[in-house]
């Protein structure tokens, strides 16, 4: 493996107060950065001082998009260790998304490598306060100046760090989503299951048009019949209907496939519940509601782990949900998976790694 160098910086920050992070303002002392191209492949695997480097407004990345990242969270152990939270999982993934959008594969274990050596470097960034991690954002960007349309020959890669509050300083609110059938996410063929930047530029219009209506994010139905749902915001999906869980299918390959998802699903067949994942509708979401069975609805991702949702409105016919409450399965499964990120909870599915080991 290539030897990762360290250049580490001069002027180190100050750390921020544990008690007003927020998500993803502040930014840690180092980054890991390596490049590509034809030539060398991935070269030159160095952490160095976080910072800003230099670009040129011809660079393809601003013009055809071809940018993906990841995104995970670093806490400390009991002993004070940095561990991660399916880190090999995430980078999988990052492949994955490489492989969409024509940006070349990186190396897994170098990449892991890499996020060891800087997660020792800035291991003092990790906030212990109740709730806090620090977030982990590995990205891809095309580099090539030219504005031919075409896969760029040159590419950067970095990971960043950001020291992040609890998501739930205020204790968890359900939200409140609008179902749009108006805008679509994504697209069968299309990009959906790949983490890039275009499907958040793809999703903001439609994010805006719900808040102006007083939701806090979009449920997306496919793109293609508008009917059966997608995901929530940037997160999955799942309803508890009577006592089985449901959320949707990731055949269709215009859905994100999620860890934090994934996490739910191999926990909750763990502890004996029956999980379909499937095409659902967003009729048969209002048809269980009608009918009483739909006990609750919540989102999952790193960012919160898992989002009730309050209310819902499609087509101006708007539902409350477990009296606007966190169901006892969301909190079930919130205390479960959390437990096991700050070590808790027994590890049963070996899915913490720490940065030692
Ligand atoms: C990142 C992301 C998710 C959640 O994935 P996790 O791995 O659980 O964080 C869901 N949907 C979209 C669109 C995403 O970008």
């Amino acid at each position: 493996m290539e030897n990762i160098r360290i250049i580490r910086t001069n002027s180190p920050k100050q750390k921020p107060d544990e008690k007003a992070l927020g998500f993803g303002a502040i930014f840690t002392d180092h980054m890991f950065v390596m490049d590509y191209d034809i030539e060398d492949g991935w070269h030159n695997p160095r952490v160095e001082p976080y910072g800003p480097f230099a670009v040129e407004p011809s660079m393809m990345v601003f013009h055809y998009g071809q940018a993906i990242f990841e995104g995970m969270k670093a806490y400390r152990n009991k002993n004070g260790d940095p561990v991660v939270f399916r880190p090999l999982n995430g980078i999988a993934r990052l492949n994955r998304s490489a492989e969409r959008l024509c940006i070349p594969q990186v190396d897994e274990k170098l990449v892991w490598q890499g996020l060891k050596t800087l997660l020792d470097i800035d291991k003092d960034w990790i906030p212990t306060a109740e709730g806090t991690a620090l977030y982990i954002r590995p990205l891809i960007i095309s580099m090539d100046c030219s504005l031919g349309v075409r896969p760029s020959h040159t590419y950067r890669f970095f990971i960043i760090l950001s020291p992040v509050g609890a998501y739930y300083a205020e204790g968890i609110k359900p939200v409140k989503i609008y179902v749009t059938d108006e805008y679509v996410r994504a697209v069968k063929g299309g990009m959906g299951f790949a983490k890039t930047a275009g499907n958040y530029a793809a999703s903001l219009y439609a994010a805006e048009k719900a808040k102006e209506k007083g939701y806090t994010q979009v449920l997306w139905l496919d793109g293609c019949q508008h009917k059966y749902v997608e995901e929530v915001g940037t997160m999955n999906i799942f309803f508890k209907i009577d006592d089985t869980l449901v959320t949707p299918t990731l055949e269709v390959g215009s859905i994100l496939g999620g860890i934090t998802r994934d996490s739910v699903v191999t926990m909750a067949e763990h502890m004996g519940y029956k999980v379909e994942e499937r095409l659902i509708s967003i009729d048969e979401v209002y048809e269980a509601h009608k009918q009483g069975r739909l006990k609750e609805v919540f989102g999952t991702g790193t960012a919160a782990v898992i989002s009730p949702v309050g209310v819902m409105c499609w087509d101006d016919n708007v539902i409350e949900i477990n009296n606007n409450e966190m169901g006892e399965f969301s909190k079930l499964i919130y205390n479960k998976i959390t437990g096991i990120q700050r070590g808790t909870e027994e590890d049963i599915f070996g899915w913490v790694k720490n940065i030692y080991e």
